[in-house]
């Protein structure tokens, strides 16, 4: 039976490598320029980068230290346009299909529609997460540009107390326009909520039906600086000083919430954020530096934005190869969500590396593991919710 199925991803894995080699020029390229071995393999689970557009922010979020009144920001940087239209077929050679536009604020970057557009161009579907304030004036241009997922960050179950925390009185207006638009487009928005002492979750769901989210994900805060050119930290914030049983709780409420409203975190990527708070081994190791990186407006690539060193310039992405330490130092969760949705595929591509070169014990061992059969359970219980948003989506383009 183990011979058979062994056999079976064998001979899929030579008809999977005769498609690459045949098909994708790209490939070839990066292998001629030298990349790391696995560059055929890396087409099955395609790779996502978060692009932050520049350090500039007109809010001033109390968790954050973009926040313009905390005035860390002293000289405002832009990504520039024709640079990262260099720089996007490299990032396509990696295997990169998904870009996330971030910043500080993006819409305040005079380009954000033309990077998007130059994005899709190039064969990659742009997302972007945003306060939300400019949408109003924005939403028609990024949308023309190609706009994939929109995402709008919310501080609390309350409107009142996160324009306070934003200190954008009149902004929760200013979403329920934008995302009424996006969805009268079929474009799909998702609220990102940072885990916070403004939140009562089971009084989430109230608020983001009201400005119209179809779904929400959730992040987890950080106190200590991150090491990269991000910000998204804040050393003194009593809205994030949590003791480990409040998170634990926190999470706990978050994998409640689910059964009134879609939310993106998969409950064996909580599971794992909660055995990473409470100090316990955790099962999956982290995709930053191999599936998923991060990108600055110095056009600096990195593992992520909580490592401390960049990879180097995206321009010598070609030459760098991919992380593959089984890091599980932090909890930021669009990378440990990821990193639980990737594992099954990230291990049929090893099992099929492993098959090429002739090791079929190893192969057998990289397949069958309990954290496979854990990702595709995460794989299996978000697609019912993505199915629903899928019936959703139907809805709204016929009526
Ligand atoms: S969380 Fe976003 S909107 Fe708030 S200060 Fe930071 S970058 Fe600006
Ligand atoms: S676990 Fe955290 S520090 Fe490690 S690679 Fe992932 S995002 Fe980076």
């Amino acid at each position: 039976m183990l011979a058979h199925f062994l056999r079976l991803v064998y001979v899929l894995a030579k008809e999977f490598w005769k498609l690459s080699s045949s098909n994708i020029g790209g490939e070839t390229e990066a292998r001629e320029a030298g990349a790391s071995t696995g560059a055929s393999a890396r087409r099955l689970v395609p790779a996502v980068c978060e692009v932050s557009v520049t350090n500039a922010c007109n809010a001033t979020c109390d968790f954050c230290s973009f926040a313009y009144d905390k005035q860390i920001v002293k000289d405002k940087l832009w990504i520039n346009r024709a640079e990262f239209a260099r720089a996007l077929p490299i990032l396509h050679r990696r295997g990169i299909r998904y870009i996330t536009f971030q910043g500080g604020e993006p819409l305040l970057h005079p380009e954000i529609d033309g990077l998007m557009a130059d994005t899709r161009a190039a064969g990659m579907r742009p997302a972007l997460i945003t306060n939300g304030w400019l949408l109003p004036q924005k939403i028609d241009c990024l949308i023309a540009a190609g706009l994939g997922t929109l995402v709008v960050s919310i501080d609390s179950h309350s409107l009142a107390s996160h324009e306070r925390n934003r200190g954008l009185q009149g902004v929760g207006e200013r979403i329920c326009q934008g995302l009424a638009v996006a969805r009268r487009n079929g474009i799909p928005t998702m609220a990102s909520v940072t885990v916070n002492r403004l939140v009562e979750y089971e009084k989430l769901p109230d608020l983001l039906d009201r400005l119209g989210f179809d779904a929400v994900s959730f992040s987890f805060p950080r106190r200590a600086p991150l090491g990269s050119s991000s910000l998204v930290y804040s050393p003194d914030s009593p809205l994030i000083k949590f003791e480990t049983e409040e998170l634990v709780r926190a999470i706990a409420a978050i994998k409640a919430l689910k059964k009134r409203f879609t939310v993106q975190n998969p409950v064996v990527s909580l599971d794992e954020i909660q055995r990473h708070v409470r100090g316990e081994k955790e099962k999956f190791s982290c995709v930053g530096g191999h599936k998923y990186f991060y990108l600055d407006w110095n056009l600096n690539i990195w593992r992520c934005e909580a490592w401390s060193k960049p990879l180097g310039s995206v321009f010598d992405l070609d030459h760098i190869p991919d992380c593959r330490d089984h890091c599980t130092e932090c909890m930021m969760s669009c990378y440990r969500n990821s990193s639980v949705f990737m594992h099954a595929g990230v291990a049929l591509e090893d099992t099929m590396n492993a098959l090429a070169a002739g090791r079929v014990g190893e192969a057998a061992r990289l397949l069958f593991r309990g954290t496979v059969a854990l990702s595709l359970r995460a794989i299996v219980g978000q697609a019912g919710q993505i199915s629903k948003l899928g019936g959703y989506r139907k809805r709204v383009r016929v009526s």
